[in-house]
């Protein structure tokens, strides 16, 4: 999870047009606050972003895991 644009524009316009020009996660965030999420061991480019989830991916530390246990917890104290 990187605030950097370290893919060209190019790139960019391109990985945006193949998501629709939303959130990977959300399809909500508006196209132009979208970020690069970054894979923290290849640098590569995983997707874009808005800066809501990119943030909380970060906060829950990429971690999957961290993240599934998250999401059952809400699941189950919204009963
Ligand atoms: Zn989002």
């Amino acid at each position: 999870v990187s605030r950097e644009y370290r893919v060209s524009k190019g790139r960019y316009l391109e990985t945006l047009e193949a998501q629709g020009g939303v959130c990977a996660i959300c399809c909500r965030g508006p196209a132009e606050a979208l970020e690069c999420d970054h894979c923290h061991k290849t640098e590569k480019v995983r997707a874009l972003l808005c800066h809501s989830c990119n943030k909380g991916l970060g906060f829950f530390q990429d971690d999957p895991a961290l993240l599934r246990v998250a999401a059952l917890y809400i699941e189950q104290r919204s009963r």
